[in-house]
């Protein structure tokens, strides 16, 4: 199985890609909009830059390779949402190419190529009409073209779920729209899946036709070279009649921007999670999934782990993490955190009532249920297994052992409880 992605996201600039207009998401059609971004004859382009270091940044991401030079071209076909009947795009001289992505089981996706293009404008299709919307057109978008490297739904999913990643640690929202092109081929021919809104989407599409080509193959047949589009909300993929592949196209030298040399401009800091968490993994010996998941697409969460590690117990500081998530505390200063911390090496219940006190650097009350429960499992523990107390008798030392256990029940590294459990075993020693 061989499927390939086409990517376009769009980045977070201020303005246009060749205009002044506003990036900004608004409700009301056609309102950002200028001749140039409108496809007016004669308006003349001129290049974003913030859009050129964006996109740099993502090539950088992906490990590509990156032109000091790059150029434009027109990609001229008729469609409604381009009333000037072409695309400003990149061919030869896309902004990066030869990259590659690294997902988990450390396979590698290898990335053809980043380029850099405008969007068009939006179609709100009717009942019996059409309306287009101009707020999207002339938006700055990267193009990421993989090689057809992926071979199975979940590393599709590992795909998507990396990507997001990085491109997170960019700055670029991922609950922006994103739209991919898939190809898919099970058999000898290629199948291409056009226009996917959305990664949920595109996941499903690719189930859908991993399994329609799957059930042909089974039946002796050759799924044949064709393009498709996927239906939401039937969740299928049909035929349909665009056109099939570049050569389709015509492409002529955009001769209205000039070939820029980018060689001096900068890369905004680029932050792998993936790398991060394998790092952390390595050093705490902690699971790396568990950290991906706090940190993946959570700056924040990454910034408290990176400059408390040392201050406290690693297992404490991700559980702190969790709860910082968990009652969706933006800030957290380090006092809270060091109260935060010792609520959970003593072994007690973060509640809404904890934070509260927390955040307002006040000592935690705890009510005599809390501690009672502790006292409670301990004298589970020990009523569950009675040849404790006889060896404790004999070893002090087996309280380390009764406290483990119940750390374990509480993941944490309470000295709370192993004070107690001292206690709790002295005064049965006595009482027998
Ligand atoms: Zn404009």
């Amino acid at each position: 199985m061989k499927i390939g992605l086409e990517i376009h996201v769009a980045l977070p600039t201020k303005s246009k890609l060749f205009c002044n207009c506003s990036t900004e998401p608004i409700e009301e059609p056609n309102v950002n909009i200028c001749p140039i971004c409108m496809g007016f004859p004669g308006s003349k382009p001129s290049l974003n830059e913030e859009a050129i270091v964006i996109a740099k940044s993502i090539a950088k991401t992906l490990n590509c390779k990156i032109r000091d030079k790059i150029s434009f071209v027109r990609k001229v076909y008729f469609y409604p949402d381009l009333p000037k009947s072409f695309q400003i795009t990149q061919l030869q001289e896309s902004i990066g190419f030869d990259g590659a992505l690294e997902i988990d089981n450390e396979k590698t996706i290898a990335i053809r190529r980043v380029q850099i293009e405008e969007d068009p404008a939006k179609i709100i299709r009717g009942e019996n009409y059409s309306l287009l919307d101009f707020n999207r057109s002339g938006i700055p978008l990267v193009e990421i073209v993989t090689e057809p490297d992926i071979q199975s739904e979940d590393e599709l999913k590992s795909f998507i779920f990396t990507l997001k990643a990085l491109l997170y640690y960019l700055g670029i929202d991922i609950d922006r729209e994103i739209k991919s092109d898939l190809n898919i081929s099970l058999g000898k021919e290629r199948v291409e899946i056009k226009n996917i809104t959305g990664t949920k989407n595109l996941i499903e599409a690719a189930r859908y036709e991993i399994d329609r080509q799957t059930r042909l193959i089974n039946k002796g047949m050759e799924p044949v070279k064709e393009t498709r589009s996927y239906d939401e909300k039937e969740r299928v993929t049909k035929t349909s009649r665009e056109k099939e592949s570049d050569e389709e196209y015509g492409y002529i030298y955009e001769p209205d921007l000039p070939e820029y040399n980018i060689e001096n401009y900068s890369i905004k800091g680029t932050i792998d999670p993936i790398k991060k968490a394998r790092e952390l993994s390595d050093k705490y010996s902690y699971s790396s999934k568990t950290i991906l998941e706090a940190i993946a697409f959570d700056r924040h969460a990454l910034d408290l782990i990176e400059k408390n590690q040392d201050k406290y117990h690693f297992d404490s500081l991700m559980q702190a993490v969790t709860e910082i998530k968990r009652f969706k505390l933006n800030e957290i200063d380090d006092t809270s955190l060091r109260i935060l911390i010792e609520e959970i090496e003593g072994g007690f219940q973060i509640d809404e009532d904890t934070i509260k006190s927390i955040v307002k650097h006040e000592k935690v009350r705890h009510d005599e249920l809390e501690s009672s429960r502790i006292d409670d499992e301990i004298r589970k523990f020990i009523d569950e297994n009675p040849e404790v107390l006889k060896r404790y008798v004999k070893n002090k030392k087996l309280a380390d052992y009764v406290a483990g256990e119940i750390i374990k029940r509480y993941k944490s590294k309470p000295k709370e409880v192993l004070k107690r459990t001292i206690e709790i075993l002295n005064s049965m020693i006595n009482q027998n």
